[in-house]
């Protein structure tokens, strides 16, 4: 089934203050989060209407933003506010919202000094019948030949569109050659993350996960780790090589969208997708994400 394209859908988007139709919703092509990469935005789940963990991305947002060097122009509750608006004037049950801000039009200059920040809040209706698929077979990743920059080379921490050119880079090298997806070694070899989500190996029944010193620490991470250890179960943040990983039972991915997706191969090495502790993780994360029945 062919995809609708993202400007030719129905509803309505949150942009500058006012709701206006999905439509004709507009930016003018000589902005600077076009040219530079000045943009930051958000990914975020909606469970049976409700968003998931919404007042921390909005604050993640608001965070991403001052690694950029402006400010976002709305307070996290008025973001919030906004974004639950949208949600209902939209009738999203369960889908998918991208807030992002910007700098606007009034320089070209590098700097950006004296751009209006620009702030817009979409959502919109997801099935993911794909990622159920690809969810029972596991994905099948490799290990890309890009470093991930260090974390005096990139603002690694803010979830600035500008790091997700190598993540373009990458998901496009990785697909060419069969796999799903691929994991980032830092320059020490350590393993970083996969293009869009975080990483997790089970070894000898314990959970163990790279520490966040050059990438996104995921709230999707944040949850699991907290799910896992009140379940119970030892979790380690530490430096991992991939020499490691043939100690390892299973591994999986987390992220907003992805949820928990368990890894089927990396290379050459294959681990088992319905070990128990991913089944258990799974279950204890989607009782968190109902958030009607959490209330
Ligand atoms: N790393 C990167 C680069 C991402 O884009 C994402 C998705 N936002 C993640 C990790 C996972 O973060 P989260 O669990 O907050 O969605």
């Amino acid at each position: 089934m062919e995809q609708q394209s993202f400007d030719n859908r129905a509803g309505k988007i949150w942009y500058d203050g006012e709701f206006e139709e999905w439509k004709d919703s507009k930016i003018h092509i000589l902005n600077h989060g076009l040219h530079y990469g000045s943009s930051v935005f958000e990914g975020i789940r909606v469970y049976d209407s409700q968003a998931f963990k919404l007042k921390e991305h909005m604050e993640r947002l608001h965070a991403s933003a001052k690694y950029l060097k402006f400010e976002i122009p709305y307070s996290v509750n008025e973001l919030v506010e906004k974004a639950l608006e949208l949600i209902k004037k939209n009738n999203v049950k369960n889908g998918y919202m991208r807030p992002i801000a910007w700098r606007g039009c009034e320089t070209m200059l590098i700097g950006g000094n004296g751009t209006k920040i620009h702030t817009a809040i979409a959502v919109w209706e997801s099935f993911e019948i794909g990622r159920v698929t690809t969810r029972e077979r596991g994905i099948n990743m490799c290990i890309s030949s890009w470093r991930k920059p260090s974390a005096d080379s990139s603002p690694c921490h803010s979830k600035a569109a500008s790091i997700y050119t190598l993540a373009t880079i990458i998901k496009i090298d990785a697909q060419d050659a069969g796999f799903d997806d691929a994991l980032m070694l830092d320059s020490a070899d350590n393993i970083t993350e996969a293009t869009t989500s975080n990483f997790f190996a089970i070894i000898n029944n314990e959970l163990h996960t790279p520490i966040p010193d050059c990438f996104l620490n995921g709230i999707t991470r944040q949850t699991i780790i907290q799910v896992a250890k009140a379940a119970g179960i030892k979790v380690y943040e530490r430096h991992i090589k991939v020499e490691e990983l043939k100690k390892a039972e299973a591994c999986f991915l987390t992220g907003t969208a992805i949820e928990i997706m368990p890894v089927k191969k990396i290379d050459n090495l294959e681990f088992n997708i319905n070990h128990t502790m991913i089944l258990k993780l799974s279950e204890e994360f989607s009782k968190l994400t109902n958030l009607k029945k959490a209330a």
